[in-house]
């Protein structure tokens, strides 16, 4: 079925993917008469994925990073959205194959970012689930929420030590913010709340195979932020390659390390859409593009964000960061533009404002150039940029707010156990109406305000666990 569209002379630019990239090229096309834009995403809406480890550690609710992509483009009169999935692109009949249709195009926008990548190890999956979605998200604070509880009332001290034990599966900064973090929950939240538990018997490990963590950091750096994982309680262990991931730890060549929550921070790769169109691409399953992000020989396809292999003159590539998408998508937006009116399109130049990792509260790294900050000042400009890159006030006050509360109280937010919804008449049929009940009441979702508004979306696209 081909969705029609009715855009008389109107140029028609689709738009796949509202991330970080997609959404500014929106923007840029936003209110521009001569041109119709559809975006399509399989979410309605776009998610800070840099914030994604807080609500994991249910020190953020989803609500507070994720944002209608509607709402966000509703004054752009020239850009509708759509929810659904693409398929496939037919580059040389100008179609996108999507779940709902196939679309016509003149030019077309990807941007559909990366996933998580297990090294030919997709089976490890389903024991060591990746962060880069909230229905991940829900299901991290899940898994480390059911650990403490679960440890708290145990009798068998080898499953409470097993238990007590978490395996982050690299030291890349989403690891180290997530290992920082299990760390911070121990010194503040355990003894407060757990009778049983005592902090000292909580084990945090993170293994990588690089011989130091945050490896694109400098070694002064990256020293520092393991010196502050390590005064957390985190053990790190470097040029240490996971060879097996099951449901009771991982193991490292001969050792194993029996844990209760392993969690993945080790690979990604671009979305397998390139591969399905025949596009070049990079080891990393990246669309390698031209230096205007066009596809090479497709001048009409232009590919940004993670999903695009950008090649620097020094023979690297540009790396898979917010502020990389976002500057592609504004090249690419003007780019669109710049051919409308028939003019010469500009090469892309990426302006490197350099980058930061976080720890735990008042500890940071932060580098640009020479410049090198940790601890308090790096954790300020930490703090400052992302509250400046969320993407409204009303979202900028309600962190500002939760992150105040958590910083002065010792205290973290929604750290409410949430079991897994399922849909009531495929349940067992209790017996008697009493048991019914009880039933219902077991099986019920606690979710607060903000993942109700999501809830929808989880359920739909997400649910990979
Ligand atoms: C946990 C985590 C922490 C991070 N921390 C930082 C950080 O501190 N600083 C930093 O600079 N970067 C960070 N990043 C990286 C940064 O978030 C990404 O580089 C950025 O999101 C890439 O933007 P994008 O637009 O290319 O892709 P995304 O933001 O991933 O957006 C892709 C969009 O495409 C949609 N989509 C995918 N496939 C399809 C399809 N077939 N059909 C329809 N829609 C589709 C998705 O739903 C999604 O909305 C982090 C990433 C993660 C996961």
């Amino acid at each position: 079925m081909l969705v029609n569209f009715q855009f008389c002379l109107m140029k028609h630019i689709v738009i796949v993917g509202g991330g970080f990239a997609g959404l500014n090229v929106a923007k840029e096309l936003g209110n521009r008469k001569e041109i119709k834009v559809t975006l399509i995403d399989k979410n309605n809406f776009h998610l800070f994925q840099p914030l994604l480890y807080q609500v994991a550690m249910a020190a953020l609710n989803a609500g507070e990073i994720a944002y209608p992509l509607r709402m966000m483009l509703s004054k752009y009169k020239n850009v509708t959205v759509f929810k659904g999935v693409v398929k496939t692109v037919d580059p040389y009949n100008k179609i996108v194959y999507t779940d709902f249709g196939e679309i016509e195009y003149d030019s077309l926008v990807m941007t559909c970012g990366a996933k998580h990548h297990y090294f030919g190890h997709n089976e490890w999956e389903e024991f060591a689930p990746g962060l880069k979605t909230i229905a991940q998200a829900a299901e991290i604070r899940r898994r480390v929420m059911e650990a403490y509880e679960n440890a708290e009332r145990s009798q068998d001290p080898e499953e409470k030590r097993k238990l007590l034990t978490f395996v982050i599966v690299g030291g890349g900064p989403t690891g180290v913010e997530l290992a920082g973090s299990i760390g911070e929950m121990n010194r503040y939240y355990l003894s407060k709340y757990f009778k049983n538990i005592d902090p000292k018997e909580i084990r945090i490990f993170i293994a990588q195979s690089a011989p130091a963590l945050l490896h694109t950091f400098s070694s002064e750096l990256s020293a520092k932020a393991t010196l502050a994982l390590e005064k957390l309680g985190v053990q790190i262990l470097t040029c240490c390659k996971v060879t097996n991931i099951d449901a009771n730890g991982v193991e490292i060549g001969h050792e194993r390390i029996e844990a209760g929550t392993v969690l993945w921070a080790a690979g990604v790769r671009a979305t397998s859409i390139g591969k399905t169109i025949g596009f070049s691409t990079d080891q990393s399953g990246r669309i390698i593009v031209a230096e205007d992000l066009s596809v090479p020989g497709y001048p009409d396809v232009f590919v940004g964000g993670d999903q695009a292999c950008f090649a620097l003159q020094d023979g690297g590539t540009l790396p898979g960061l917010a502020s990389v998408a976002l500057q592609e998508g504004q090249s690419i937006g003007r780019n669109i533009l710049l051919d409308l009116q028939g003019k010469r399109r500009k090469p892309f130049v990426y302006n490197d404002k350099g980058q930061m990792a976080t720890i735990g509260k008042n500890s940071a790294i932060a580098e640009r150039g020479n410049v090198k900050l940790s601890g308090l000042p790096a954790w300020i400009i930490w703090l400052g940029v992302h509250i400046y890159y969320l993407s409204s006030v009303k979202h900028r006050l309600f962190v500002l707010m939760q992150w105040g509360w958590s910083y002065f109280t010792f205290g973290h937010g929604a750290r409410i156990v949430n079991k897994e919804w399922r849909f009531y008449p495929n349940l067992p049929e209790p017996a008697e109406p009493a048991e019914k009940e009880e039933l219902i009441a077991d099986n019920a979702c606690v979710l607060d305000s903000s993942d109700l508004a999501l809830k929808g979306n989880l359920d739909n696209s997400e649910k990979s666990f």
